[in-house]
């Protein structure tokens, strides 16, 4: 297949016209002018994208507590109607789900697809995985799903990690300095953000800083963070919601809603540090309202958000907004997740696999449950975006048409490359 008519952002983020060619599900040739094929498809002078690589889902998540209200199938269709053709969630190693459990459930993805792996220890079947090329693992530094862990683990964990090439991704919070702030208190949702002010990232970031040789601090909420890490050795990853929403929805009557970890406090203070991002991730979580309703007070309350379907277009949005640099977005979008996971995809480059995207930058439309595809709720409520996804492709496959599903053909599961 050939693509003509299309226009890519260039490094300088200058916008030059090009053609693409797709020979199977590899991108084989680009340039100005890419020979003949028999099938053509006329870009329409439309900008043509690296699909997206969302690093941080989590979909039809079913080990805790409160499950999510998706399925495989809804959240990877979302994310296709969205931009972004790969996502990258997790599995446990020897609890369910794991690896292979994760595998099957994923066998109706719409999009490709990989794994981090939960570990709080080293351990035999952790090599195992190591060795069947899944090598991020996941450090949670409050307990998760019954899981406790220890900076011990972690130095551990790290000496294994750097000796098989692969990377730590940790959830960065002091889980003592929570609970100190949490004691006894019952009540509104704003306390979830009360119990867990910055420094309590900010604390968990300078430790983690001080013993990974090779690491990602994910969803960092807090500026301060993105000022301590030694980004040569330990990336930075952002998410959709701490770009996007401030903490003034604490005070909202539906606070509950907006309930995620950490909590989302002052976008304009990561976007002073864009610079020093690596990724922008969602940490989807697809919650409907009744679930969240459910459980409206704190502690008990639901945290994750939905964002998997809105990342590339409202990212590629704020850089408009803002006047920043496109080819910037797209290496937080795209090109970097791929990079950091070894993966070959997110880039218009020849040889990478055709995970592609026509985005029509002409098109302007708000936010609402009726134009996106994702719960029956959104955190986003009127926003305006610029451009919509028209086309997406993923392993050199039409999947989107006119921003709509047309091929229920099924992602590939990715191995880190590392
Ligand atoms: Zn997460």
């Amino acid at each position: 297949m050939i693509i003509k008519n299309i226009k890519i952002v260039n490094k300088n983020s200058e916008v030059v016209e090009a053609e693409i060619k797709i020979e199977e599900n590899r991108i084989v040739k680009v340039g100005k002018s890419v020979g003949n094929s028999d099938m053509v498809l006329d870009g329409k002078g439309k900008l043509l994208l690296p699909g997206g690589v969302d690093n941080h889902v989590h979909i039809y998540k079913t080990y805790l507590k409160v499950p999510t209200s998706d399925d495989v199938k809804k959240s990877t269709s979302a994310a296709l109607l969205g931009g972004t053709t790969t996502v990258i969630d997790f599995a446990f190693v020897d609890r369910e789900p794991n690896l292979d459990q994760r595998i099957e459930q994923f066998k109706d993805s719409a999009t490709n697809y990989s794994f981090h792996i939960f570990a709080n220890t080293v351990s035999s079947e952790l090599s195992k995985i190591f060795e069947r090329g899944f090598k991020s693992v996941k450090f949670m530094m409050i307990e998760y799903a019954g899981l406790k862990s220890s900076l011990s683990d972690l130095i551990k964990l790290n000496e294994f990690v750097k000796e098989r090439g692969g990377y730590i991704m940790v959830h960065a919070e002091d889980e003592e300095l929570i609970k100190v702030l949490s004691e006894g208190k019952v009540g509104e949702p704003a306390l979830h953000l009360l119990t867990r002010p910055e420094e309590t990232e900010i604390s968990a970031v300078a430790r983690v800083n001080a013993i990974l040789d090779r690491g990602l601090i994910a969803h960092t909420s807090a500026g301060k963070s993105l000022d301590i890490i030694d980004h040569k050795r330990v990336k930075a990853e952002a998410v959709l919601h701490h770009l996007i929403l401030d903490k003034s929805v604490y005070d909202r009557k539906d606070s509950y809603m907006y309930v995620t970890s950490p909590p989302v406090r002052d976008p304009e203070e990561l976007w002073k540090r864009i610079d020093k991002v690596y990724v922008i991730a969602t940490d989807h979580n697809w919650f409907n309202k009744s679930v969240k309703e459910a459980h409206n007070q704190f502690p008990d309350l639901v945290p994750g958000l939905p964002g998997i379907e809105l990342r590339v277009p409202m990212i590629i949005t704020e850089f408009i907004k803002r006047g920043l640099p496109l080819h910037r977005a797209i290496e937080l979008l795209s090109e970097n997740p791929a990079r950091l996971n070894g993966l070959d995809t997110g880039a218009i480059k020849e040889g990478y696999r055709a995970d592609l995207v026509l985005y029509d930058l002409s098109k302007k439309w708000k936010i609402s449950i009726n134009t996106t595809h994702m719960a029956d709720w959104t955190p986003y409520e009127g926003y305006e975006v610029i451009g919509k996804v028209d086309t997406t492709i993923v392993n050199g496959e039409i999947v989107v048409e006119g921003s709509e599903i047309v091929s229920q053909k099924r992602g590939e599961l990715l191995y880190n490359n590392l």
